[in-house]
């Protein structure tokens, strides 16, 4: 059976072209790395002063381990697939095939699935370049060319999309990229100013000059970005559905896939706390369906009709919802929104309001 997440035929890498933002952020990873190992940590060694060698070891030693736990998270994120909706190939995954006619007979409730996010018809939401139908939280993206399982955001930092693959890689990348920065920005800072001081040669002085500005200034990005995702992550959201949220002017406090604060972060770092902070062990599931689990049912804050549907399903389904069943739309989606499933089929990327309207089944 094909694993949609390392399927090398979905391999999204056919333009090299695009592979140059990854070049420039290497080659600024790799020349911090030198300024920082050559004209900071190096000639520090070479002081007679016992604290100052100690200091400059400690110093090598955390700034390496960072260093190497950024670029595995990098190497990471770039390579590991975000996910995309199987074909109908894969053994038990026809469901997801789109089948025009079958459109109206072919309901979620009818395969047995469980699915939030529909169109405001009631209809499952479909990608039409992708002629298949979409899990929650999955769009489409118009540079992978393909659908994405819980999609964040595109990032051509990357030459990838950030999905439920590489949600856990990017998130640490973000984490290592700040420990990185701000080790330089605080520790080099004074080597900086001793060099402006004494007689130092000018191509050194403008090397740490230009590393610690290039550091502070990544710092900043990196530190804000970092931010944003840890809330992001706290309140189970993905940078599509803040978007939608905004362009709405609904609250942030209302996501259908709110596990609460522990649950919520197992759901990108997955379920071991020891390996939170390890590029290893990604969260459980299949990126297809996100209630899965038992012990963390979703909080909803909608209106519920008790149990109309839930009595429908079959009992086998392989997907069922563990928090509530019933009809009606979450207090924190629009129900006056636009169908933005016909806004996608006019511009195919993924985008603000790129789903439709949040509806509980
Ligand atoms: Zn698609
Ligand atoms: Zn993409």
């Amino acid at each position: 059976m094909l694993d949609p997440l390392n399927d090398p035929l979905k391999s999204r890498f056919g333009e090299p072209a695009k592979f140059l933002p990854v070049v420039f952020i290497l080659g600024q990873i790799g020349f911090l790395w030198f300024v920082y190992m050559f004209y900071h940590c190096l000639p520090q060694l070479q002081h007679d002063s016992f604290a100052s060698f100690n200091k400059a070891w400690t110093e090598i030693v955390l700034f390496n381990c960072a260093s190497v736990m950024l670029l595995v998270c990098y190497a990471k994120s770039i390579f590991a697939h975000p996910g995309t909706i199987p074909d109908r190939e894969e053994v038990g995954h026809s469901e997801w095939e789109y089948v025009p006619q079958e459109i109206r007979n072919r309901s979620a409730d009818a395969l047995g699935l469980s699915i939030q996010e529909t169109k405001k018809s009631g209809e499952r939401r479909h990608c039409k370049w992708c002629a298949k139908y979409k899990p929650d939280r999955c769009h489409h993206c118009r540079v992978c060319r393909m659908c994405i399982l819980k999609m964040d955001h595109h990032c051509p930092w990357i030459y990838n999309c950030v999905g439920f693959g590489n949600h856990k890689y990017f998130f640490l990348l973000l984490l290592y990229a700040v420990i990185t920065t701000h080790i330089i920005i605080w520790t080099m800072s004074e080597t900086l100013k001793t060099s402006v001081d004494a007689k130092t040669p000018f191509l050194q002085m403008f090397l740490l000059l230009f590393g610690e500005t290039l550091a502070s200034f990544l710092g900043l990005l990196s530190t804000l970005f970092f931010c944003f995702h840890i809330w992001l992550m706290l309140k189970s959201m993905t940078t599509i559905e803040f978007c939608e949220k905004s362009m709405k002017r609904t609250g942030y406090d209302s996501s259908a896939y709110d596990r609460g604060f522990y649950g919520n972060i197992r759901t990108v770092l997955g379920e071991n706390p020891l390996f939170w902070l390890l590029p290893v062990c990604p969260p459980l599931g299949d990126g297809l369906a996100f209630s899965s689990f038992e012990d963390t049912p979703l909080r909803l804050s909608c209106d519920m009709e008790a149990g109309s549907k839930s009595e429908k399903k079959p009992k086998n389904q392989s997907r069922k919802r563990t928090g509530a069943a019933g009809t009606g739309e979450c207090t924190g989606s629009d129900a006056s929104g636009q169908d933005s499933e016909s806004a996608e089929e006019k511009a195919p990327e993924a985008k603000a309001g790129g789903s439709g309207g949040l509806r509980i089944l």
